[in-house]
């Protein structure tokens, strides 16, 4: 279980508990790399390690730092980032993989170039957390506008469903969700069950009446909710004490909207994914009911 990083005061009107808040996300060790100077390990280099450092470990522990950021290596003056290499310090030793074994961990042109969507019952992802980023996604032709509308149309109306991919927008794979807002699609990265810390373990005793009362509380506060109500206060202030600094009256935040114009044989296409879905549905079953034949 993680350490609290603060602790807090959660409250609901007069309801309120002391609370520490702990991370929840964290990247995975496996995957977390330096990056490590070409040249490291050539005489040159060595001679700079021992210079600034001491003994074999204590010179491994300052090529992490030395050899990682501001990406400068103080031996050969190298800051060209492509031509670095990743390593991982185990045991106070760098050891690092080879370009080609690197190049294995990034993401193939088939998870860069596609966002193959499989459908769930969105109950079934109950459980699940989101993990950070948020990206639009934009039809590039207009004639793709209607089967995109469709899409939006479709998540609204089908919220007991929620569809996920793996994808990667530079170099490494992650999990997504596809989203709706504002009449456009968007997908929301979700957290890797191995990333996500442990939960703290809490006793759970709940009294049917504690929880009536509880329920009768979060009835009689429900406000409307008003997105504009949450907006960043604290980017709005400093938009604002920059134009003053600078003698500007700030300009107003303007929300974007996508038109969408309809085109394209969507009718058909949708038929054609139909057909294909029910035909797979019809095997899979097939396969399962099949007597099983003991060897
Ligand atoms: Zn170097």
């Amino acid at each position: 279980m993680g350490r609290s990083i603060r602790n807090a005061k959660l409250t609901l009107g007069l309801l309120a508990m002391s609370v520490g808040v702990e991370t929840c996300i964290r990247e995975s060790e496996e995957t977390k790399f330096k990056l490590v100077c070409v040249g490291l390990g050539d005489k040159k280099h060595e001679a700079v390690l021992t210079r600034m450092g001491g003994g074999p470990t204590r010179a491994a522990a300052t090529a992490v730092n030395a050899y990682v950021a501001p990406l400068r290596c103080p031996a050969c003056d190298n800051g060209e980032r492509a031509t670095f290499l990743h390593g991982q310090e185990v045991d106070g030793n760098l050891v690092v993989l080879s370009a080609e074994d690197y190049a294995k961990l990034e993401a193939s042109n088939e998870v860069k170039e596609n966002i193959a969507l499989t459908a769930h019952h969105t109950a079934d992802l109950a459980e699940t957390i989101m993990a950070g980023k948020v990206y639009w996604l934009k039809p590039r032709t207009t004639a793709e506008h209607k089967t995109y509308a469709t899409l939006v149309a479709l998540l609204k109306q089908k919220t007991d469903v929620t569809y996920v991919a793996e994808f990667a927008i530079k170099t490494v794979p992650a999990l997504y969700a596809l989203g709706t807002s504002q009449g456009a699609l968007f997908i929301r990265e979700l957290a890797r069950p191995e990333c996500i810390q442990p939960p703290p373990i809490v006793e759970t005793t709940v009294s049917d009446k504690d929880l009536k009362m509880a329920a009768m509380l979060a009835d009689a506060s429900v406000e409307p909710f008003n997105v504009l109500d949450y907006h960043d206060k604290r980017a709005a202030l400093a938009a604002e004490l920059i134009a003053a600094s600078a003698g500007q009256v700030p300009s107003e935040p303007s929300f974007a909207s996508i038109l969408l114009a309809p085109s394209g044989d969507l009718t058909s296409a949708l038929e054609l994914a139909l057909k294909d879905v029910e035909a797979r549905k019809i095997k899979t079953t097939a396969r399962a009911t099949k007597p099983k034949v003991d060897a």
